[in-house]
């Protein structure tokens, strides 16, 4: 009820004022109620809409008998007419704008929407009211009918374009908007300043400073947004009008150019309020077109901000780093994980340089992966080593594929995605090393001698090279085993393993525990006699190491070994030569043990060199 009585007391008044201070020579200059009709429906739900129609057509009425002092308008059928038509053209202009409720509630500024707007405003509903008017009444003396017609044609256009839109924009929650962001005021200032300006340019008698409206226009559009320039062109309007209708400013140096500032007659001040409102009205119809515009790229920048947005929270999530590159590898785009991930801050990723964070050994793979894609493979999957900020190595996997932009001119880049997969191949390390290495003793198990077999036999056939090999177990373990319990029985074992490792010092020899308390040795280049010899230094080093062994006819912990040598003549480890150390590891064994036995393959036993060593007396 309040705000009822409040926007009916606003409307009274600029009823009053449009027929009172704006009511130049005989004739309306600026008709105020009807653009604040507008608004105020605009402003209100349409069921209330009757309500304030009924109330205002009698309230309109009696103001405008009030201002201009005199009764009989209160009966004057062109009162009646006129008011009951610009009431209803106005509740028709609000049924057709309130559709679009973005635009009534200031939300949007398409350009689409200002037409509408302003079709409505200064084309359609000017025309139905000038229109009326005109038939209804009988011009004052001196003016056409034609000249009526465009001065209420005018006037009501003029009021309904730069009047409506400033109370629908500016209202209070658009002003506390602008004071909370501080900018309250600067918006002050700068419209304060305009209407001063304004008023002095509009006492000016050349048309020249006319011009210099339009700038401080855009500006305040600029720096306040729509909602200043709303209230710079509602105080510019009144300004121009009420000096040029009262004879002065640039719009009597048009037809006058050469007289300075002088009022001349009735029909020099409504040519020259007509002049007035046609600027005002274009000038409006520019800047509104710049402020569409400009609403239409901040939505535009908030849509690429919000899709920007939308990409960045799922990389975040994802846990994976996005890139994008050219294809020399430059950094265009790195997600901000990327930072957290090697342990920057964020700002260290504008102008990254992967290069110096990666694994030396694995640039070249890294650039032959994005050679690939370059060349147009679809995807190319690879593993590498990058430093983090504290110098720690970690494995990172990448997907990196060309992208598939369609716009033309738009440089080809490369897209990826990188993983942090440290744990994994950490943990595939380990698995790998536990699948190939024997606990115990940490030489390589059983596994890796097969596999090493095979690929020395073909490297020795290839090479037509001596291949040797030892099978070395030791005498008596059960025994030791039963003597001195298991722990020892595993220390032994170590100590053996180390012992027969130190004896093979090429490169390419070969040691692995076979099992339980066998070894075997794969020495490649070693010729049958150099195999004896190898025998020989291992027995010696395991008897070196003078493990008491009370159960042994040594007395000292030994081992047997045989050997056997080979000159591979086919492709493929058949297995015999591992066949014939062994058998003459059985034959060490018979013979006394803590000795070697040399093999060959054509006759298991052409060669046999026992160590004869003293045994233990008693
Ligand atoms: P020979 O001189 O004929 O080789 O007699 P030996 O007792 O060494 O032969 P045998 O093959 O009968 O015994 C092997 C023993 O090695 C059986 C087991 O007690 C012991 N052994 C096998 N693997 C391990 C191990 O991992 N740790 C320990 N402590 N003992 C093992
Ligand atoms: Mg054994
Ligand atoms: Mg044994």
């Amino acid at each position: 009820m309040a705000r009822f009585l409040l926007l009916m007391t606003l409307l009274g008044l600029a009823n009053y004022l449009s027929n009172s201070l704006f009511r130049i020579e005989g004739m309306v200059a600026l008709q105020l109620t009807y653009a604040l009709l507008l608004a105020i429906l605009l402003l209100t739900p349409r069921r209330q809409w009757p309500a304030y129609l009924v109330t205002a057509f009698p309230m309109l009425m009696i103001v405008r008998a009030l201002a201009i002092g005199s009764a009989s308008e209160l009966t004057s059928l062109f009162a009646l007419v006129s008011t009951i038509t610009s009431i209803l053209t106005a509740a028709v202009g609000a049924a057709i704008l309130s559709r679009d409720r973005d635009w009534v509630e200031g939300r949007s500024d398409q350009l689409g929407a200002w037409a509408t707007a302003g079709f409505v405003t200064v084309v359609a509903l000017p025309l139905v009211c000038a229109t009326v008017f005109a038939a209804v009444r009988i011009p004052p003396a001196g003016y056409s009918s034609t000249d009526y017609w465009f001065n209420v044609y005018s006037n009501t256009a003029l009021a309904y374009l730069v009047l409506t839109p400033p109370v629908l924009r500016a209202r209070p929650r658009q002003w506390r908007e602008l004071y909370r962001s501080g900018k309250l005021p600067e918006a002050i200032a700068l419209i304060a300043g305009f209407g001063a300006f304004a008023a002095l340019i509009f006492t000016q008698s050349s048309v020249l400073p006319l011009f210099l409206i339009l700038p401080p226009l855009i500006i305040i559009l600029f720096r306040v947004g729509f909602i200043g320039l709303s209230v710079a062109m509602a105080l510019l309007v009144p300004i121009a009008v009420l000096l040029t209708g009262g004879g002065q400013g640039p719009f009597y140096a048009i037809d006058h150019p050469g007289v300075v500032g002088g009022v001349q007659n009735e029909t020099d001040v409504l040519h020259a309020l007509m002049l007035c409102r046609v600027f005002l009205v274009l000038t409006f119809i520019i800047v509104v077109m710049i402020a569409a515009l400009l609403h239409e790229r901040e939505q535009l920048q908030r849509l690429a901000q919000a899709d920007r947005d939308i990409y960045e929270m799922v990389a975040r999530q994802s846990g994976d780093m996005a890139f994008v590159c050219d294809l020399d590898g430059r950094i265009v785009f790195i997600s901000p994980v990327a930072a957290q991930v090697l342990g920057f801050g964020e700002s260290a990723l504008s102008n990254f340089d992967w290069r110096n964070h990666i694994h030396p050994d694995d640039l070249g793979t890294i650039d032959a992966a994005l050679q690939r894609v370059g060349r147009g493979e679809e995807h190319v999957d690879y593993l590498f080593r990058a430093f983090d900020a504290g110098g720690d190595e970690l494995w990172f996997e990448n997907r990196v594929r060309l992208s598939t932009a369609t716009a033309k001119d738009t440089p080809r880049l490369i897209v990826g995605s990188t993983r942090e997969v440290t744990a994994r191949i950490l943990r595939e390390q380990q698995l790998e090393k536990m699948a190939t290495v024997d606990v115990l003793t940490g030489l390589p198990n059983r596994r890796q001698l097969n596999e090493q077999s095979r690929l020395k036999w073909r490297l020795a056939a290839r090479h037509s090279d001596f291949l040797t090999i030892h099978v070395i177990d030791i005498d008596f373990f059960k025994a030791y085993n039963d003597v001195y319990g298991h722990a020892k029985g595993d220390k032994c074992l170590r100590e053996v393993a180390t012992a027969i490792r130190k004896v093979l010092k090429r490169p390419d020899d070969f040691c692995a525990r076979y099992g339980g308390e066998e070894f075997v040795a794969l020495l490649p280049g070693t010729d049958a006699a150099g195999a004896l010899k190898i025998g020989e230094d291992i027995c010696a080093a395991v008897r070196d190491l003078n493990i008491r062994h009370d159960t042994s006819e040594y007395g000292i912990v030994s081992v047997s070994v045989g050997c056997a040598t080979i000159r591979p003549a086919f492709a493929d480890d058949d297995g015999s030569l591992f066949e014939a150390a062994d058998a003459a590891l059985y034959q060490a064994k018979r013979q006394g043990r803590n000795r070697v036995v040399a093999s060959n393959l054509r006759n298991l036993m052409i060669e046999a060199n026992i160590v004869a060593l003293p045994k233990r007396q008693g």
